[in-house]
């Protein structure tokens, strides 16, 4: 890879000024910025993006410059090094690109309005201002905005605000931080507020679109995770304010702009009198992620990109940590189990897959770092490892001594490992070493060979992967204490096994608790012991149990027809975690069978037989003051029975639909969209397709909003399907943020995918131009792989996406899902007779 210059390097930046004046009705900022610096050399480069630089000015003298696009520079022929005021003016458009400065639309009572926001992480504050745009050139700013007010119209920023003067609203200097964390946002806002113990304003602003009480929760989640951090952490919430702010049209989930984070609507309000608990949950973590971040990322920062993982795998981990402190009864760490495991193993098993820690430099491919099941969930699970592995009291003191060693300055892994080694008195670093800088992780094989117990460790993969021989530094988590805290070797001999399985009692087990990253492959012994006894183990430990048995069948290393059975046996258990593993197979199990066959009635049977006896537990309400692992298990009982075509669960559903249908937006939130689910397939109508879809449009209840999307999106009918896909491209229907999710949807309807598939191939150049730029754009590629199953589609999508392999940023995603689809194709050829028979065998 190409080393690209830092400008850092040339120019570094103490204090920046930035005035700007921002048109809505003429789309077009005007801007003025000063920065107060040093220069290395007299030839200094700056950042800009799609700015019309007017002049360049250095110390109130107008020096020559030259603007080159493709290195998003400005390049300044100062007189001499030294220390230098620059003072540029430019005007830049306005645009509804989701980044740098951008408007965000929505309607009040039948009126369009505009919100205008910011999005600068990873490089897009250069479109705003001119500035040095690397994590490691902090600087304070002095920020001015000035708009085409309106009366009752409310800015906010990183700080609060001094003064107005000529119409400029002033900003109070910032603390040193840097350019990607700076926002602001204008326009018709309301507010909550409250006062932390120690006295930090905590605020949420959202558009009056929102009933008011749709701020309640998230206000109250945002206070007590900072009261939470600044305990845990013993650092004080370094600014005056942290404002929440939800934008109407966000590109990523939320961003941590230090004092003003933004979010996604989904992820910030919600009707706390109808919201389902796992929303709840996923709102709190994402607040509890941003919020973690306002230390871990904006006090002490990256020193660069290459370090991303060291923000997103933190504030992951964290964002459960503090969740669990301020919320015990929801037992978060589950969703971890449910969520980002699995997520991490799937994707951490494709040969080619990036590491944790990757050199980047090309701003295209530093976007394409944000692998979410790799920089966020496989990070956080190595965290995780550590956690379990010093404590939490050395994590505390670590981080402390971190945060006061880097504050308002950057960091690399390495601080971090040598402040919590110092604590905890160990070599973290050598541990993590394997497991950053490598891709994939282990397999542990459990054997007794020779009547000895021994451990051997092989990389996983799914698919094709070429074995080089890593190695990494595993902790085992035995029940049996004669296996070794962290195996470091290839292959480990512990010993008689029929001494040791005498000597404890219980079946062999590793990684107990599932917080090390790697899967057992038990012998047929060993497992036999182990599943004979399953009933025993605790719910993590059944998760556990069906999840790496899975993955052992994904990676062909055993038959799924060998998992079947356990479905059954585990059915009727009440724990979530172990309903979300069992569903999950239940899953895969549709890859094998074709649409409309004698197999799929069977495997519908299955699924009608592991669901029944949960549904007549728990029902179609939710009841008061029931257990949340049932409030969490109803939704995967309902969804099953629903797919098993079960009479009784279509008809209790329709007489809900019937019962309800003047006000379907207070159909209780954990079983609305089963319900409109149910009545769209089974008994829908253009005028049933017409209303749901104008409450969609309506509605500012974003849960509400993806439950009609997920019930549209399962229409049979071919001439709906049509006409949605006809409003794909309709940003007054379906905004660009959440298009995938639509996309999604009908793709992964039998009767659809034709329909969105061709939609992608031919207006790929219109998806590139609206959404192109963003993070998640490689997710569109990753979506279909998700549904992809036999070997005409995986022609068309070779066909199709090989000849964009040189596309910066996309080279990784397409040739590591070309992998995946043709590995599932492979695996269905050879696996499905057998499971198809394990399936009528487990209906018997
Ligand atoms: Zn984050």
């Amino acid at each position: 890879m190409t080393e690209l210059t830092h400008f850092y390097d040339l120019f570094k930046p103490s204090h920046y000024a930035i005035a700007l004046d921002i048109d809505r009705e003429k789309k077009l900022i005007s801007g003025q910025t000063t920065i107060d610096g040093t220069a290395t050399q007299a030839a200094i480069s700056i950042h800009q993006k799609d700015l019309a630089i007017e002049t360049v000015q250095a110390n109130g003298e107008t020096v020559p410059f030259t603007v080159d696009n493709a290195a998003d520079a400005i390049n300044i022929s100062l007189k001499a090094a030294g220390d230098v005021t620059l003072a540029i003016t430019y005007t830049a458009p306005l645009t509804d690109s989701m980044m740098g400065i951008y408007p965000s639309y929505y309607e009040v009572a039948g009126q369009r309005k505009q919100l205008i926001g910011t999005q600068f992480e990873t490089n897009f504050a250069r479109q705003a201002f001119p500035g040095v745009d690397e994590p490691e050139a902090k600087a304070t700013f002095d920020l001015a905005v000035k708009f085409d007010e309106q009366p009752g119209e409310t800015i906010i920023a990183n700080m609060p605000e001094e003064r107005v003067v000529d119409g400029y609203h002033y900003f109070a200097t910032t603390v040193r931080m840097s350019t990607y964390l700076i926002a602001f946002a204008f326009g018709d806002l309301q507010s909550k507020l409250m006062t932390t113990k120690s006295g930090v304003q905590v605020g949420v602003f959202a558009t009056k679109a929102h009933q008011p009480k749709e701020l309640d929760f998230a206000l109250d989640i945002a206070k007590r995770s900072i009261e939470f951090y600044e305990d845990f952490y013993q650092t004080p919430y370094p600014l005056p304010h942290s404002w929440q702010l939800a934008l109407p049209d966000f590109s990523a989930g939320a961003m941590e702009n230090w004092g003003l984070v933004t979010y996604r609507e989904a992820y910030l309000t919600l009707d706390p009198d109808n919201t389902a608990l796992d929303t709840k949950q996923l709102v709190a973590t994402v607040i509890a992620h941003e919020l973690a971040h306002q230390w871990f990322g904006d006090l002490v920062t990256m020193k660069w990109w290459d370090d991303l993982w060291l923000n997103e795998s933190f504030a992951n981990m964290m964002e459960y940590v503090a969740i669990d402190a301020i919320e015990p009864d929801w037992h978060i760490w589950e969703l971890f189990q449910t969520s980002d495991v699995p997520a991490a193993l799937s994707r951490d098993a494709t040969d080619g897959v990036q590491s944790v820690h990757v050199q980047v430099e090309n701003p295209a491919e530093i976007d394409a770092l944000f692998d979410a099941a790799i920089v966020y969930a496989k990070g956080a699970r190595m965290l995780v490892m550590v956690r379990a592995l010093i404590g939490d009291n050395a994590l505390r003191q670590g981080l402390k001594a971190y945060f006061e060693a880097h504050q308002y300055g950057n960091a690399t892994g390495a601080d971090l490992w040598a402040a919590l080694g110092e604590a905890a008195k160990m070599d973290v670093g050598a541990m993590m070493q394997s497991w950053l800088e490598q891709p994939g992780y282990p397999v542990v094989t459990a054997s007794v060979i020779d009547g000895q117990l021994t451990l051997k460790q092989a990389q996983f993969f799914i698919g094709d992967g070429q074995a080089t021989g890593r190695q990494w530094q595993i902790p085992l988590n035995s029940n049996y204490s004669a296996v070794p805290a962290i195996m470091k070797d290839q292959a480990v001999v512990l010993g008689n096994y029929d001494d040791l399985r005498t000597a404890a009692g219980e079946p062999f087990r590793l990684n107990v608790g599932n917080n090390s990253h790697f899967i057992v492959k038990y012998d047929q012994q060993l497992l036999d012991d182990i599943t004979s006894h399953a009933e025993e183990l605790d719910a993590i430990s059944k998760l556990q149990l069906l999840q790496d048995l899975r993955l052992l069948a994904e990676g062909n290393q055993l038959s799924y027809a060998e998992v079947v059975p356990l479905l059954t046996r585990f059915a009727d258990d009440p724990a979530t975690v172990v309903n979300a593993a069992l569903y999950r197979v239940a899953g895969d199990l549709k890859r094998f069978v074709t649409p409309d066959s004698a197999d799929e009635t069977a495997l519908k049977q299955l699924y009608n037989k592991l669901s029944q006896t949960q549904l007549a537990r728990l029902g179609w309400t939710p009841k008061k003051g029931e257990a949340n692992d049932d409030q969490l298990t109803r939704p995967y009982v309902l969804s099953a029975s629903l797919y098993a075509e079960n009479e009784a669960a279509i008809t209790t559903a329709h007489q809900l639909f019937t019962a309800n249908q003047d006000r379907l937006a207070t159909l209780p939130a954990d079983t609305r969209v089963f319900i409109l689910t149910n009545e769209v397939k089974h008994f829908g109508s253009q005028a049933l397709f017409d209303e749901l879809l104008e409450a969609y449009r309506q509605t500012s209840d974003a849960s509400y909003k993806a439950d009609i999307r997920v019930a549209l999106t399962s229409t049979p009918d071919p001439e709906l399907i049509r006409q949605i896909v006809a409003q794909f491209e309709n940003a007054d229907t379906i905004k660009p943020q959440d298009l995938r999710g639509w996309f999604r949807g009908v793709l992964a309807n039998d009767k659809g995918q034709q329909v969105a598939w061709d939609w992608i191939r031919n207006d790929w150049q219109w998806l590139e131009d609206t959404v192109g730029g963003d993070m998640e754009f490689t997710t569109y590629i990753t979506v279909i792989t998700g549904i992809f199953k036999t070997a005409e589609r995986l022609a068309e999508f070779k066909a199709f996406f090989e000849p964009k392999l040189n596309t910066p940023g996309l080279t990784r995603e397409i040739k590591m899902d070309i992998r995946v689809i043709e590995t599932r194709v492979a695996l269905i050829n050879s696996e499905k007779a057998a499971v198809n028979e394990a399936v009528q065998a487990a209906i018997q």
